[in-house]
Protein backbone atom coordinates (compact mmCIF):
# COMPACT_ATOMS: atom_id res chain seq x y z
CA UNK A 1 0.00 0.00 0.00
CA UNK A 2 1.19 3.62 -0.96
CA UNK A 3 1.70 5.94 1.75
CA UNK A 4 2.23 9.57 1.18
CA UNK A 5 3.04 12.74 3.44
CA UNK A 6 -0.48 13.61 3.26
CA UNK A 7 -1.53 15.43 6.33
CA UNK A 8 -4.33 18.14 6.86
CA UNK A 9 -4.44 19.44 10.82
CA UNK A 10 -6.82 17.92 13.02
CA UNK A 11 -9.70 20.56 13.67
CA UNK A 12 -12.72 18.05 14.52
CA UNK A 13 -13.54 15.69 17.28
CA UNK A 14 -15.95 12.76 17.64
CA UNK A 15 -17.11 11.50 20.93
CA UNK A 16 -19.03 8.08 21.15
CA UNK A 17 -21.60 7.51 23.87
CA UNK A 18 -22.40 3.86 23.42
CA UNK A 19 -25.41 3.73 25.97
CA UNK A 20 -29.15 2.45 23.72
CA UNK A 21 -31.78 1.72 25.33
CA UNK A 22 -31.51 -1.50 23.56
CA UNK A 23 -29.96 -2.90 20.59
CA UNK A 24 -31.91 -2.84 17.35
CA UNK A 25 -32.20 -5.66 15.13
CA UNK A 26 -29.74 -4.57 12.70
CA UNK A 27 -26.54 -2.64 14.56
CA UNK A 28 -23.65 -3.80 14.96
CA UNK A 29 -22.02 -0.72 17.17
CA UNK A 30 -20.09 -0.87 19.60
CA UNK A 31 -23.28 -0.38 21.96
CA UNK A 32 -24.06 -0.62 25.93
CA UNK A 33 -28.27 -1.41 25.81
CA UNK A 34 -29.14 -0.35 29.40
CA UNK A 35 -32.87 -1.28 28.48
CA UNK A 36 -35.26 0.75 30.81
CA UNK A 37 -32.46 2.10 32.76
CA UNK A 38 -31.48 4.22 30.32
CA UNK A 39 -32.06 7.91 30.48
CA UNK A 40 -32.65 7.62 34.42
CA UNK A 41 -31.18 10.57 36.62
CA UNK A 42 -30.40 8.39 39.32
CA UNK A 43 -29.65 4.84 39.82
CA UNK A 44 -27.78 2.00 37.80
CA UNK A 45 -27.62 3.23 34.73
CA UNK A 46 -27.03 6.49 35.28
CA UNK A 47 -23.91 5.41 36.89
CA UNK A 48 -22.87 2.84 33.95
CA UNK A 49 -23.42 6.80 32.19
CA UNK A 50 -21.41 8.46 34.90
CA UNK A 51 -18.42 5.94 34.68
CA UNK A 52 -18.26 5.86 31.14
CA UNK A 53 -17.76 9.78 30.94
CA UNK A 54 -15.06 9.87 33.75
CA UNK A 55 -13.20 7.77 31.04
CA UNK A 56 -14.05 10.07 28.21
CA UNK A 57 -13.06 13.20 30.04
CA UNK A 58 -9.83 11.08 30.92
CA UNK A 59 -8.94 10.48 27.50
CA UNK A 60 -9.93 13.93 26.11
CA UNK A 61 -7.36 15.29 28.66
CA UNK A 62 -4.26 12.80 27.20
CA UNK A 63 -4.75 13.66 23.70
CA UNK A 64 -2.12 16.42 22.76
CA UNK A 65 -3.22 20.01 22.26
CA UNK A 66 -3.99 21.26 18.57
CA UNK A 67 -5.61 23.30 16.61
CA UNK A 68 -8.82 25.01 17.26
CA UNK A 69 -11.98 22.40 16.49
CA UNK A 70 -14.25 23.81 13.72
CA UNK A 71 -16.28 20.72 14.60
CA UNK A 72 -17.47 18.22 17.61
CA UNK A 73 -19.77 15.86 16.86
CA UNK A 74 -21.31 13.76 19.61
CA UNK A 75 -22.71 10.46 18.30
CA UNK A 76 -23.44 6.85 19.25
CA UNK A 77 -25.13 4.68 20.34
CA UNK A 78 -27.82 7.16 21.96
CA UNK A 79 -26.14 10.53 23.04
CA UNK A 80 -29.16 12.20 23.65
CA UNK A 81 -29.48 9.95 26.92
CA UNK A 82 -27.12 12.49 28.29
CA UNK A 83 -28.62 15.16 30.30
CA UNK A 84 -27.55 18.70 28.65
CA UNK A 85 -25.16 19.02 31.61
CA UNK A 86 -23.79 16.31 30.89
CA UNK A 87 -22.82 17.21 27.21
CA UNK A 88 -22.23 20.58 28.22
CA UNK A 89 -19.33 19.41 30.65
CA UNK A 90 -17.99 17.36 27.18
CA UNK A 91 -18.49 20.35 25.09
CA UNK A 92 -16.37 22.73 27.90
CA UNK A 93 -13.75 20.18 27.97
CA UNK A 94 -12.99 19.94 24.52
CA UNK A 95 -13.24 23.79 24.51
CA UNK A 96 -10.68 24.20 27.39
CA UNK A 97 -8.53 21.43 26.24
CA UNK A 98 -8.11 22.31 22.21
CA UNK A 99 -10.19 25.76 21.89
CA UNK A 100 -13.26 26.55 19.29
CA UNK A 101 -12.55 28.40 15.85
CA UNK A 102 -15.27 31.14 15.61
CA UNK A 103 -19.24 29.46 14.68
CA UNK A 104 -17.79 26.02 15.45
CA UNK A 105 -20.23 23.35 14.33
CA UNK A 106 -21.59 21.26 17.27
CA UNK A 107 -23.65 18.45 16.19
CA UNK A 108 -25.39 15.73 18.69
CA UNK A 109 -27.05 12.76 17.48
CA UNK A 110 -30.83 12.54 18.92
CA UNK A 111 -33.26 9.39 19.38
CA UNK A 112 -36.90 10.11 18.66
CA UNK A 113 -38.44 8.56 22.00
CA UNK A 114 -35.38 9.90 24.17
CA UNK A 115 -35.63 13.53 24.67
CA UNK A 116 -38.36 15.93 25.26
CA UNK A 117 -38.70 19.91 24.71
CA UNK A 118 -36.96 20.54 28.21
CA UNK A 119 -34.24 18.70 27.41
CA UNK A 120 -33.84 20.05 23.71
CA UNK A 121 -34.03 23.74 24.93
CA UNK A 122 -31.14 22.80 27.80
CA UNK A 123 -28.77 21.06 24.84
CA UNK A 124 -28.95 24.23 22.62
CA UNK A 125 -28.42 26.25 25.66
CA UNK A 126 -25.06 24.60 26.54
CA UNK A 127 -23.81 24.60 22.75
CA UNK A 128 -25.34 22.53 20.79
CA UNK A 129 -26.40 24.08 17.18
CA UNK A 130 -27.15 21.10 15.17
CA UNK A 131 -29.21 18.13 15.88
CA UNK A 132 -29.05 14.71 13.79
CA UNK A 133 -32.13 12.94 14.21
CA UNK A 134 -32.08 8.97 13.76
CA UNK A 135 -35.44 8.62 12.31
CA UNK A 136 -35.05 5.30 10.90
CA UNK A 137 -39.03 5.43 9.07
CA UNK A 138 -42.06 6.99 9.40
CA UNK A 139 -43.81 3.74 9.58
CA UNK A 140 -45.25 1.74 12.99
CA UNK A 141 -44.45 -1.80 11.31
CA UNK A 142 -40.81 -0.79 9.56
CA UNK A 143 -39.80 0.19 13.05
CA UNK A 144 -40.92 -2.78 14.48
CA UNK A 145 -39.71 -5.11 12.28
CA UNK A 146 -35.98 -3.06 12.54
CA UNK A 147 -36.20 -3.56 16.30
CA UNK A 148 -36.19 0.44 16.90
CA UNK A 149 -37.67 1.84 20.37
CA UNK A 150 -39.53 4.64 19.17
CA UNK A 151 -42.94 4.97 17.15
CA UNK A 152 -44.26 7.54 14.21
CA UNK A 153 -45.56 9.43 16.29
CA UNK A 154 -42.76 9.95 18.63
CA UNK A 155 -40.70 10.68 15.08
CA UNK A 156 -43.12 13.48 14.14
CA UNK A 157 -43.04 15.24 17.24
CA UNK A 158 -39.47 15.41 17.19
CA UNK A 159 -38.95 16.82 13.59
CA UNK A 160 -41.71 19.08 15.05
CA UNK A 161 -39.72 20.35 18.13
CA UNK A 162 -36.21 20.63 16.45
CA UNK A 163 -38.00 22.26 13.29
CA UNK A 164 -39.52 24.99 16.02
CA UNK A 165 -36.19 25.21 17.29
CA UNK A 166 -34.86 25.45 13.78
CA UNK A 167 -37.55 28.17 12.19
CA UNK A 168 -36.65 30.25 15.82
CA UNK A 169 -33.14 30.26 14.95
CA UNK A 170 -31.76 28.42 18.00
CA UNK A 171 -29.95 26.04 15.73
CA UNK A 172 -28.35 26.59 12.75
CA UNK A 173 -29.29 23.83 10.63
CA UNK A 174 -30.59 20.17 11.20
CA UNK A 175 -30.90 16.10 9.44
CA UNK A 176 -32.31 13.42 9.40
CA UNK A 177 -31.77 9.96 8.96
CA UNK A 178 -33.73 7.15 7.05
CA UNK A 179 -33.30 3.91 6.06
CA UNK A 180 -34.09 2.62 2.63
CA UNK A 181 -33.52 -1.10 0.54
CA UNK A 182 -35.24 -2.68 3.82
CA UNK A 183 -36.93 -6.38 3.25
CA UNK A 184 -39.98 -6.41 1.81
CA UNK A 185 -39.49 -2.67 0.61
CA UNK A 186 -42.08 -1.87 -2.33
CA UNK A 187 -41.77 1.58 -4.25
CA UNK A 188 -44.83 3.20 -3.12
CA UNK A 189 -43.75 2.30 0.60
CA UNK A 190 -40.70 4.38 0.40
CA UNK A 191 -41.80 7.22 -1.99
CA UNK A 192 -44.45 7.55 1.27
CA UNK A 193 -41.42 8.03 3.23
CA UNK A 194 -39.67 10.41 1.29
CA UNK A 195 -42.80 12.77 1.01
CA UNK A 196 -42.89 12.73 4.93
CA UNK A 197 -39.12 13.43 5.30
CA UNK A 198 -39.84 16.54 2.93
CA UNK A 199 -43.03 17.57 4.81
CA UNK A 200 -40.32 17.68 7.81
CA UNK A 201 -38.53 20.05 6.92
CA UNK A 202 -35.37 18.70 7.48
CA UNK A 203 -33.22 20.63 5.78
CA UNK A 204 -30.49 17.60 5.06
CA UNK A 205 -31.28 14.24 4.69
CA UNK A 206 -29.02 11.58 5.21
CA UNK A 207 -30.47 8.25 3.66
CA UNK A 208 -28.76 4.98 3.89
CA UNK A 209 -29.15 2.01 2.91
CA UNK A 210 -29.52 -1.18 4.86
CA UNK A 211 -26.68 -3.34 5.24
CA UNK A 212 -27.07 -6.52 7.11
CA UNK A 213 -24.21 -7.23 9.49
CA UNK A 214 -22.41 -10.16 10.89
CA UNK A 215 -23.52 -11.07 14.55
CA UNK A 216 -26.80 -9.05 13.89
CA UNK A 217 -30.14 -10.16 14.32
CA UNK A 218 -30.85 -9.33 10.69
CA UNK A 219 -28.56 -11.67 9.45
CA UNK A 220 -29.80 -14.55 11.51
CA UNK A 221 -32.90 -13.97 9.77
CA UNK A 222 -31.41 -13.40 6.65
CA UNK A 223 -29.43 -16.80 6.92
CA UNK A 224 -32.94 -18.63 8.02
CA UNK A 225 -34.60 -17.23 5.28
CA UNK A 226 -37.26 -14.79 7.06
CA UNK A 227 -36.34 -11.81 5.46
CA UNK A 228 -34.52 -11.37 1.95
CA UNK A 229 -32.94 -7.75 0.77
CA UNK A 230 -34.81 -6.03 -2.27
CA UNK A 231 -33.59 -7.47 -5.73
CA UNK A 232 -31.21 -5.41 -7.47
CA UNK A 233 -33.60 -4.38 -10.22
CA UNK A 234 -36.22 -2.86 -6.95
CA UNK A 235 -33.21 -1.71 -5.14
CA UNK A 236 -32.00 0.47 -8.32
CA UNK A 237 -35.93 1.63 -8.56
CA UNK A 238 -35.34 2.42 -4.49
CA UNK A 239 -32.02 4.88 -5.22
CA UNK A 240 -33.42 6.55 -8.28
CA UNK A 241 -36.49 7.47 -6.94
CA UNK A 242 -34.70 8.66 -3.48
CA UNK A 243 -32.76 10.74 -5.73
CA UNK A 244 -34.92 12.60 -8.75
CA UNK A 245 -37.52 13.38 -5.06
CA UNK A 246 -35.20 14.92 -3.34
CA UNK A 247 -33.52 16.55 -6.44
CA UNK A 248 -36.77 18.05 -7.36
CA UNK A 249 -37.00 19.33 -3.61
CA UNK A 250 -33.95 21.28 -4.21
CA UNK A 251 -31.90 18.74 -2.04
CA UNK A 252 -28.13 18.37 -3.83
CA UNK A 253 -26.63 14.86 -3.11
CA UNK A 254 -22.93 15.90 -2.01
CA UNK A 255 -22.32 12.42 -1.09
CA UNK A 256 -23.07 9.20 -1.65
CA UNK A 257 -25.45 9.41 1.14
CA UNK A 258 -26.24 12.26 2.12
CA UNK A 259 -28.75 14.94 0.49
CA UNK A 260 -28.72 18.58 1.82
CA UNK A 261 -30.17 22.10 0.56
CA UNK A 262 -28.27 24.87 -0.47
CA UNK A 263 -25.86 25.70 2.78
CA UNK A 264 -26.48 23.11 5.25
CA UNK A 265 -24.22 20.48 4.14
CA UNK A 266 -22.16 18.98 7.27
CA UNK A 267 -19.21 20.09 7.88
CA UNK A 268 -18.24 17.46 10.25
CA UNK A 269 -19.01 14.86 7.18
CA UNK A 270 -17.10 15.97 4.71
CA UNK A 271 -13.74 15.94 6.62
CA UNK A 272 -14.11 12.22 6.92
CA UNK A 273 -14.01 12.57 2.85
CA UNK A 274 -11.78 15.42 2.29
CA UNK A 275 -8.74 13.39 3.76
CA UNK A 276 -8.25 15.59 6.83
CA UNK A 277 -7.58 14.29 10.15
CA UNK A 278 -10.32 14.06 12.99
CA UNK A 279 -9.71 13.25 16.68
CA UNK A 280 -12.06 10.25 17.56
CA UNK A 281 -12.72 9.70 21.96
CA UNK A 282 -14.50 6.83 23.56
CA UNK A 283 -15.20 3.32 23.24
CA UNK A 284 -15.28 2.11 19.55
CA UNK A 285 -14.34 5.14 18.36
CA UNK A 286 -12.13 5.25 15.42
CA UNK A 287 -9.96 8.43 15.00
CA UNK A 288 -7.50 8.83 12.45
CA UNK A 289 -5.87 12.65 13.52
CA UNK A 290 -2.74 12.85 11.10
CA UNK A 291 -3.66 10.14 8.82
CA UNK A 292 -3.37 6.59 10.31
CA UNK A 293 -6.84 5.23 11.88
CA UNK A 294 -6.98 4.01 14.93
CA UNK A 295 -9.90 1.90 16.19
CA UNK A 296 -10.55 2.20 20.51
CA UNK A 297 -11.70 -1.18 21.99
CA UNK A 298 -15.48 -1.87 21.18
CA UNK A 299 -16.38 -3.22 24.92
CA UNK A 300 -16.15 -1.16 27.90
CA UNK A 301 -13.89 -3.35 29.63
CA UNK A 302 -11.06 -3.56 27.37
CA UNK A 303 -11.55 0.48 26.74
CA UNK A 304 -10.94 1.14 29.92
CA UNK A 305 -8.18 -1.51 29.84
CA UNK A 306 -6.55 0.14 26.77
CA UNK A 307 -6.95 3.93 28.17
CA UNK A 308 -5.16 2.90 31.10
CA UNK A 309 -2.21 1.61 29.20
CA UNK A 310 -2.46 5.12 27.04
CA UNK A 311 -1.98 6.75 30.96
CA UNK A 312 0.86 4.36 31.68
CA UNK A 313 2.62 3.91 28.61
CA UNK A 314 2.12 6.58 26.24
CA UNK A 315 -0.40 7.59 23.59
CA UNK A 316 -0.59 5.27 20.16
CA UNK A 317 2.15 6.57 17.92
CA UNK A 318 -1.05 7.61 15.36
CA UNK A 319 -1.95 10.32 17.70
CA UNK A 320 1.08 12.19 17.90
CA UNK A 321 2.10 13.95 14.50
CA UNK A 322 5.51 13.27 14.69
CA UNK A 323 5.15 9.47 14.66
CA UNK A 324 2.00 8.94 12.67
CA UNK A 325 2.11 6.68 9.67
CA UNK A 326 0.04 9.29 7.01
CA UNK A 327 -2.92 8.26 5.08
CA UNK A 328 -2.38 5.44 2.51
CA UNK A 329 -3.54 7.06 -1.04
CA UNK A 330 -5.97 4.29 -1.40
CA UNK A 331 -7.91 5.45 1.12
CA UNK A 332 -7.65 9.05 -0.23
CA UNK A 333 -9.19 7.56 -3.82
CA UNK A 334 -11.79 5.91 -1.87
CA UNK A 335 -13.20 9.26 0.13
CA UNK A 336 -12.50 11.42 -3.08
CA UNK A 337 -14.45 9.00 -5.61
CA UNK A 338 -17.66 9.20 -3.03
CA UNK A 339 -17.79 12.63 -2.72
CA UNK A 340 -19.62 15.04 -5.42
CA UNK A 341 -16.33 17.01 -6.06
CA UNK A 342 -14.74 13.66 -7.04
CA UNK A 343 -10.83 13.25 -7.17
CA UNK A 344 -8.71 16.15 -8.61
CA UNK A 345 -5.73 15.02 -10.55
CA UNK A 346 -3.88 18.24 -9.99
CA UNK A 347 -4.10 17.43 -6.19
CA UNK A 348 -3.06 14.28 -6.64
CA UNK A 349 -0.19 15.09 -8.90
CA UNK A 350 0.86 17.64 -5.97
CA UNK A 351 1.00 14.45 -3.14
CA UNK A 352 2.66 12.23 -5.50
CA UNK A 353 4.75 14.71 -7.23
CA UNK A 354 3.78 13.95 -10.71
CA UNK A 355 5.55 16.08 -13.34
CA UNK A 356 2.94 17.67 -16.03
CA UNK A 357 4.03 14.66 -18.41
CA UNK A 358 3.20 11.76 -15.95
CA UNK A 359 0.24 13.56 -15.02
CA UNK A 360 -0.98 13.44 -18.10
CA UNK A 361 0.16 9.72 -18.76
CA UNK A 362 -1.35 8.37 -15.93
CA UNK A 363 -4.51 10.08 -16.66
CA UNK A 364 -4.76 8.85 -19.86
CA UNK A 365 -4.15 5.22 -18.77
CA UNK A 366 -6.87 5.54 -16.05
CA UNK A 367 -9.52 6.48 -19.12
CA UNK A 368 -8.67 3.48 -20.52
CA UNK A 369 -9.21 1.17 -17.26
CA UNK A 370 -12.72 3.19 -16.93
CA UNK A 371 -13.80 3.07 -20.63
CA UNK A 372 -17.01 0.98 -20.41
CA UNK A 373 -18.06 2.99 -17.36
CA UNK A 374 -16.89 6.59 -19.59
CA UNK A 375 -18.88 5.21 -22.45
CA UNK A 376 -22.29 4.56 -20.48
CA UNK A 377 -22.04 7.73 -18.92
CA UNK A 378 -21.06 6.15 -15.04
CA UNK A 379 -18.67 8.21 -14.94
CA UNK A 380 -16.69 11.88 -15.79
CA UNK A 381 -14.35 13.46 -16.55
CA UNK A 382 -14.17 17.34 -16.58
CA UNK A 383 -11.13 19.29 -15.99
CA UNK A 384 -8.69 17.94 -13.71
CA UNK A 385 -11.73 15.86 -11.90
CA UNK A 386 -12.98 12.49 -12.25
CA UNK A 387 -16.33 12.25 -10.27
CA UNK A 388 -19.40 9.21 -10.36
CA UNK A 389 -22.25 11.03 -12.60
CA UNK A 390 -25.23 11.18 -10.22
CA UNK A 391 -27.62 8.99 -9.74
CA UNK A 392 -26.13 5.96 -11.93
CA UNK A 393 -22.19 6.18 -10.95
CA UNK A 394 -23.36 6.58 -7.18
CA UNK A 395 -25.52 3.43 -7.79
CA UNK A 396 -22.82 1.83 -8.77
CA UNK A 397 -19.75 3.49 -7.03
CA UNK A 398 -18.11 0.16 -5.62
CA UNK A 399 -17.19 -1.63 -8.75
CA UNK A 400 -15.99 2.18 -10.15
CA UNK A 401 -13.80 1.56 -7.47
CA UNK A 402 -12.35 -1.60 -8.08
CA UNK A 403 -11.16 -0.49 -11.30
CA UNK A 404 -9.36 3.32 -10.01
CA UNK A 405 -8.15 0.95 -7.34
CA UNK A 406 -6.60 -1.64 -10.03
CA UNK A 407 -5.67 1.79 -12.02
CA UNK A 408 -3.62 2.68 -8.95
CA UNK A 409 -1.86 -0.76 -8.37
CA UNK A 410 -0.70 -1.01 -11.57
CA UNK A 411 1.21 2.01 -12.12
CA UNK A 412 4.95 1.73 -11.40
CA UNK A 413 5.63 2.23 -7.47
CA UNK A 414 8.52 4.50 -8.57
CA UNK A 415 6.95 6.61 -10.61
CA UNK A 416 4.31 7.86 -7.70
CA UNK A 417 5.30 7.31 -4.39
CA UNK A 418 7.18 9.89 -2.91
CA UNK A 419 8.80 10.03 1.22
CA UNK A 420 7.35 11.91 3.63
CA UNK A 421 9.39 15.05 3.51
S1 LIG B 1 -30.31 3.31 18.41
FE1 LIG B 1 -28.72 3.38 16.81
S2 LIG B 1 -26.81 2.86 17.87
FE2 LIG B 1 -28.49 2.26 19.23
S3 LIG B 1 -28.82 0.12 18.78
FE3 LIG B 1 -30.25 1.26 17.48
S4 LIG B 1 -29.13 1.58 15.56
FE4 LIG B 1 -27.62 0.92 17.09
Amino acid sequence: MIKVGFVIRPRSAYLHIPFCHRRCFYCDFAVVPLGDKAGRREGPGSNTINSYLKLLHREIDLAPKGSPLSTVYIGGGTPSLLSPEQIGSLLQHLRSHFGFQPDPELTLEVDPASFNEKALIGFLKVGINRLSLGGQSFDDETLEKLGRRHKSHDLLRACELIESQFSAGNIRTWSLDLLQNLPGQEINEWENQLNKAIESSAPHLSIYDLSIEPGTVFQWRLNRGEISLPSEEISIEINNLTNSILKKSGFARYEISNYALPGHTSRHNRVYWSGAGWWAFGQGATSSPWGERLARPRTRASYETWLKSQERDGLHPSMIKEKAIPMSLDDKLIVGLRRREGISFNKLSEIVSWDKINKQDNMNLLKIKLEKWIENDYINFYGDRLFLNDPKGMEVSNKILIDVLLWWESLETDSVCQPTP
